[in-house]
């Protein structure tokens, strides 16, 4: 697993998918650039996204609201008082760490003392084994799962409550050390702001202080009156937005899992008061289908449903993925009844209602929020598309099976030799698919080569030009895939790569 990981970022670099931040200056740790052809597969996953919420949907429209806001929005939104990491230092390395990351490593450590026993067990007991039983009755597993979730609960109360004492009492009294230098002399834990600050302004005096969103989800909120006299909307409807977030992660870690400069894809559903429930269902089953048509595996995929929930929240859940360092949160669709709105008609004065003539009533709306990173959509596609595969007569090859839909070139157009004139029939292939698509001319190398090259870039078709073709004009497509070729009217180019990488 850990290979797999190592193998990914790698893979991303030397094809052009993502570069460290800045890197001639050594990078900006969390930060990172999208090469030539990361930029397209980013695209083509927002492109994936914002086609099946706005263009599919009649009822949910789009928005592009403005990375920096009134510095009010976020006290209304609760990010200024609440949008908190508790950090905790050692007086020793003066290193800084989460303080729940550290209880929660050292939860996750009994979690793996437990289910080394349960291994153990198993071998011993071989065919027999019944782990259920086993974890009901042996009293070391019991034990070490027990305190873990004891300790579990203990941290997410503290945390509820924000009772960081609480938080610093049980790191003392698990001796938890730090991690690099085993010292256990810890400094009080504080609370720290997520939020990135920045000035309005230029002088000193007139400059005021702003932020930088932190969710693209509060400019959709504030526009929500604009967007819904303006478009007509009738409720339920939806406002979607993708763009820039900002945080400044303390634990930096895991590539672009967790950066401080992200992007989002976010959709609020605006419904009846009392309806929530059943369009919370609803957006829950349509967001895991989304995922699904892509094909990255099913079993890639699991919920997990909140039971502490946020300030703002009445039921939230997690798509989770099987990233190369395991299930983790990929999206978040919350309930956020109308805490926003409320919120922002209390902090501005301005009323943001609707008023619903089925009822013949004004009311605030409630909201379900579908919520997902798409750098986070980018890390689970590539890590589950990267795939070293041994072939029939024994070699192996590195394929990068991207949805085809998804892949930043659709295909590849390669002159059996540069000679002859099949360079330029090549390019006047590539002249007249480039309206339609991104398509890339390779020549370099024997052709063999520039197959195998393709596959690792994730291009879906390879389309050969050799001296038949200036006869017959056909050429010879071949699939990544399945490594199949076959023979094809140059007329027929559009039709084969429309139907392979469609919607
Ligand atoms: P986490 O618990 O992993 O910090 P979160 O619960 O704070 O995430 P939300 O505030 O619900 O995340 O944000 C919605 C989505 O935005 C997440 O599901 C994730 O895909 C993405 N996201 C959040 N923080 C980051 C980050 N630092 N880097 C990349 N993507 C992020």
């Amino acid at each position: 697993q850990e290979d797999l990981f190592k193998n990914v970022i790698s893979h991303a670099k030397e094809y052009g998918y993502i570069f460290g931040s800045s890197e001639i200056y050594d990078g900006l740790s969390a930060v990172y650039d999208y090469g030539q052809n990361g930029a397209e597969l980013k695209k083509n996953i927002r492109d994936y996204w914002w086609k099946s919420m706005v263009q599919m949907n009649q009822n949910i429209v789009g928005l592009d609201a403005a990375i920096l806001m009134h510095p009010k929005t976020w006290k209304a939104s609760g990010h200024v008082d609440a949008f908190n990491d508790p950090l905790i230092d050692n007086k020793d390395s003066k290193k800084r760490y989460r303080a729940d990351v550290l209880v929660e490593d050292y939860a996750e450590k009994l979690l793996q003392k437990a289910q080394k026993e349960i291994e153990k067990a198993r071998k011993r007991f071989g065919d027999a084994f019944d782990e259920e039983q086993f974890v009901a009755t042996n009293d070391r597993v019991k034990r070490y799962l027990g305190q873990r979730q004891e300790i579990l609960s203990r941290l997410a109360d503290s945390l509820t409550r924000e009772d960081l004492k609480d938080v610093k009492a049980l790191i003392e009294e698990l001796e938890i050390a730090d991690p690099e230098t085993g010292s256990k002399n810890w400094t009080e834990v504080r609370q720290f702001n997520l939020m990135f600050g920045t000035k309005l302004g230029a002088s000193a005096e007139s400059s005021s202080d702003l932020y930088l969103r932190p969710e693209t989800a509060q400019g959709i909120f504030v526009n929500f009156s604009n967007v819904q006299k303006t478009g007509r909307m009738k409720i339920p409807f939806g406002i979607a937005q993708t763009g820039k977030a900002f945080r400044n992660e303390i634990v930096a870690r895991q590539f672009i899992f967790r950066m401080r400069e992200f992007e989002q894809m976010e959709m609020q559903f605006f419904v009846r008061p009392g309806d929530e429930m059943k369009w919370y269902e609803h957006w829950k089953e349509q967001r895991i289908k989304w995922h699904y048509s892509l094909k990255l595996g099913k079993e890639n995929y699991r919920f997990h449903d909140h039971e502490k929930l946020a300030h703002y929240a009445n039921a939230a859940a997690d798509i989770e993925f099987d990233f190369p360092f395991g299930f983790k949160e990929l999206e978040g669709i919350h309930s956020r009844t109308d805490f926003d709105l409320k919120a922002h008609e209390e902090h501005s004065g301005r009323k943001l209602r609707f008023f619903d003539p089925e009822l013949n009533e004004n009311y605030v709306p409630y909201v379900i929020e579908t919520s997902i990173g798409l750098d986070r959509m980018f890390l689970a596609v590539l890590s589950s598309s990267l795939i070293e595969e041994t072939l029939e007569d024994g070699s192996s090859r590195t394929v990068l099976k991207l949805p085809a839909v998804l892949a930043p070139t659709k295909a590849a157009i390669l002159p059996l030799v540069k000679k002859d004139r099949l360079p330029e029939l090549a390019q006047k292939i590539i002249d007249e698919l480039k309206w339609d698509f991104q398509v890339q001319y390779d020549e370099k190398d024997a052709i063999g080569r520039r197959y195998r090259r393709q596959d690792a870039a994730g291009t879906p078709l390879c389309i050969t030009v050799d001296h038949d073709s200036l006869e017959d004009n056909t050429v010879t497509v071949r699939y990544r895939d399945s490594m199949e070729q076959k023979r094809v009217k140059i007329e027929e180019l559009y039709t084969i790569i429309k139907e392979e990488v469609d919607f």
